[in-house]
């Protein structure tokens, strides 16, 4: 990924050729706006498909529906819609309406961030299971899936987190849009992504056949959200369509490590025990949260060298300081614009100004974030069955087959 980063980097340091062929570039060098009617066409689609996916995962229990449910979705929300909009992006749109007062979010933004967390209040993560183009076309690769150690499935899972207030610290800057530029599947869904994109889709694709989804498991920013509103859901998935009889027969069944054993099967830990782990993890979250806000203040001011105006006043700087020439398209553009290098700097403390205020908030949802997740291993549960993990579960329906227990048959 990294090797990745920096091939794209360095597209951009150089810049557009100067033909001298009749070679003249293309009229729009951004997709058109296309129809307002098909942004309400596209939030109906949405709602539609998270009834059904719904219904599917809950009460039909069909992992054969949630698949055909989820090709629906690749096909009109990637292909057809070449992905956007998209839930996983509109976090940034939402971030940067709520810090800034000059933009105003399209309301179809606003409702593909806010529909599906709304079901996920009510049924759990359908939205991943059916009508997420991203998670469908990680979930057609998905062939041999391994089950990671779970100190690495933790440790990397951590990534989202990081992903998200980045996301959020860049956009409520008005610095970038990272989860877009970064969207490993629009490039296959547009046929006409630089060739680095393509590779970087086909890559998490090819890794997704033995490590089920991920993207959605290491990356995706908007799974947090999910994660933590589906904690709440009034109603969820179940592995057995009648009562658990702790057969253990869907143990290994989930590639997520989504499912939780009976208390039955686990060991008990000694009281003293139990109660030290408490404190140590309850004291910690306030460590966290406070070790985060000082880290990000501190890299604050590195991280503000993801805005253009930063980016390029550092570009314009080395070239005053030791001459280093400002070649870039960016600079280029500058050098004819007549705003003036007391202009551009100023607009550049600014923002590091702004990065500093922001910066340790993001810090502490993160400190937060890791405390809190680590202080949840600490709390015991009751559990007499096996049960999907609300958060963590995609409601994807693959351990349905494993459990032996037939439905019950209402008398009528
Ligand atoms: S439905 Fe949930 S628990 Fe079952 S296999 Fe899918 S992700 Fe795992
Ligand atoms: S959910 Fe079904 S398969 Fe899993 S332990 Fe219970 S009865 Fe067995």
């Amino acid at each position: 990924m990294l090797a990745w980063h920096m091939v794209v980097y360095a597209q951009e340091r150089f810049p557009r050729p100067e033909f001298e062929t009749d070679y003249t570039y293309p009229e729009y060098q951004l997709p058109v706006a296309r129809n307002a009617a098909w942004e309400y066409i596209d939030t109906g689609v949405l709602v539609l498909v998270l009834l059904v996916t719904t219904w599917l995962a809950l009460k039909k229990r069909s992992r054969q529906g949630l698949v055909w449910i989820s090709l629906f979705s690749l096909a009109y929300f990637g292909f057809f819609r070449e992905g956007c909009i998209c839930s996983v992006g509109s976090v940034q749109n939402v971030a940067l309406a709520l810090f800034n007062d000059g933009y105003s979010i399209p309301l179809t933004a606003l409702l593909f961030f806010i529909i599906p967390l709304v079901f996920a209040l009510f049924a759990g993560r359908v939205f991943c299971a059916g009508a997420c183009p991203l998670g469908a076309i990680q979930e057609l690769t998905g062939i041999w899936p391994k089950k990671l150690p779970r100190a690495v499935e933790a440790t990397l899972a951590t990534i989202p987190f990081i992903y998200l207030a980045l996301a959020v610290l860049f956009s409520a800057t008005q610095s970038q849009f990272i989860i877009c530029r970064y969207d490993p599947f629009v490039g296959i869904f547009r046929l006409n992504a630089p060739y680095t994109m393509i590779i970087f889709g086909a890559l998490l694709l090819l890794a997704g056949v033995f490590i089920n989804r991920p993207y959605c498991r290491f990356l995706c920013p908007y799974g947090v959200l999910l994660n933590i509103t589906s904690r709440f859901a009034s109603r969820h998935l179940s592995i057995t369509p009648a009562e658990c009889i702790n057969c253990r027969l869907c143990e290994n069944a989930c590639p997520y490590n989504a499912i939780l054993p009976s208390d039955l099967e686990v060991k008990n830990e000694e009281p003293a025990v139990i109660r030290r782990k408490f404190i140590t993890y309850l004291v910690l979250i306030p460590v966290f949260a406070f070790a985060g806000a000082v880290a990000l203040y501190i890299i604050s001011p590195g991280l503000s060298g993801a805005n253009y105006d930063v980016k390029l006043a550092r570009e314009i700087r080395l070239e005053m300081d030791e001459g280093i020439p400002a070649g870039s398209n960016a600079a280029i553009a500058f050098k004819g614009s007549g705003r003036t290098d007391e202009q551009l700097f100023t607009t550049e403390n600014e923002i590091i100004t702004r990065y500093r205020k922001a910066g340790p908030w993001a810090g502490l949802f993160l400190g937060l974030s890791i405390g809190i997740g680590l202080f949840s291993l600490a709390i015991r549960t009751e559990r007499t069955e096996y049960r999907p993990h609300k958060g963590k579960c995609y409601s994807c329906g693959r351990c349905f087959k494993y459990c032996p227990v037939k439905p019950k048959i209402e008398s009528t």
